[in-house]
């Protein structure tokens, strides 16, 4: 019972192929790894999983249903990526109830959904606080509250912690280990990080040159020299 099938995935940008005949299942409630070098296809494969990018050649499907009969709203992706995004001028709570605005919750609700989900993330109590007033690793555990907050059934992480220091990192991936297995969320994590991967996933994709080169579990994977 695969929940997100890729088949036979292609991307051209002119002449030039992104991507070449990627094919992936992923299991409900797995936590899949793209791993490999800058360039190699693996932000390219997250845009089309989330709808943002429309593949040259083959299908995404998404709990049997293919992703473009698949409405925006319909979607129930969450998504973070390295360069969080928050809207500066609203609160960490008001940012986490954003997407629940969209989906026309109330805002007393919607608020304590936000405070709840904060919590979750670690930041119990940091719900007035603006952006700026946040250390970049807390602005992150916003960002990935308002991916969680309404219940997606994939979350996509694109580079989350790139941006932060080794310490930090490491602290935060085993947060998002954490919370990822207490959701059951199915999510698939981008990194260029070897050991970030090897840490965190139950499967790793390894890309190079925009095809898939490898596919198991991380103590699985063939390292080479
Ligand atoms: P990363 O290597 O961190 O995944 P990139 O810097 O390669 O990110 O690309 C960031 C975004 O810029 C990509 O999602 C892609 O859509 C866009 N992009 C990358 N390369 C090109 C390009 N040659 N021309 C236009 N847009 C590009
Ligand atoms: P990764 O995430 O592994 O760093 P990407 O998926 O961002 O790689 O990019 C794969 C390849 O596709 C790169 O060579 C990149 O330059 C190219 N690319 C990505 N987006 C675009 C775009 N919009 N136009 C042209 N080339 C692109």
């Amino acid at each position: 019972t695969s929940y997100l099938e890729l088949s036979s995935i292609t991307k051209s940008y002119g002449n030039f192929t992104a991507l070449d005949n990627v094919s992936l299942s992923v299991e409900k409630g797995e936590f899949v790894t793209f791993l490999g070098p800058s360039g190699s296809g693996k932000t390219t494969t997250l845009m089309i999983v989330a709808g943002f990018e429309k593949a040259s050649g083959g299908s995404v499907q998404v709990g049997g249903r293919s992703i473009s009969e698949l409405a925006p709203h319909e979607r129930n992706i969450g998504i973070v990526f390295q360069n969080y995004a928050l809207f500066p001028h609203k609160t960490a709570a008001e940012n986490v109830y954003f997407p629940l605005q969209m989906r026309g919750v109330s805002r007393g609700k919607g608020l304590r959904q936000a405070e709840e989900m904060l919590s979750l993330v670690g930041l119990k109590g940091f719900g007035h606080r603006h952006p700026k007033e946040l250390s970049g690793g807390q602005q992150q555990r916003v960002a990935l509250a308002r991916a969680l907050v309404f219940e997606p059934s994939l979350l996509l992480l694109d580079e989350p912690l790139g941006a932060l220091d080794k310490n930090l990192r490491e602290q935060m991936q085993i947060e998002i280990k954490r919370i990822q297995r207490s959701l059951g969320v199915t999510t698939i994590f981008v990194t260029h990080d070897q050991s970030e991967a090897m840490s965190m996933s139950d499967r790793i994709v390894v890309f190079e040159k925009g095809r898939i080169e490898q596919c198991a579990a991380p103590l699985d994977i063939y390292h080479r020299p």
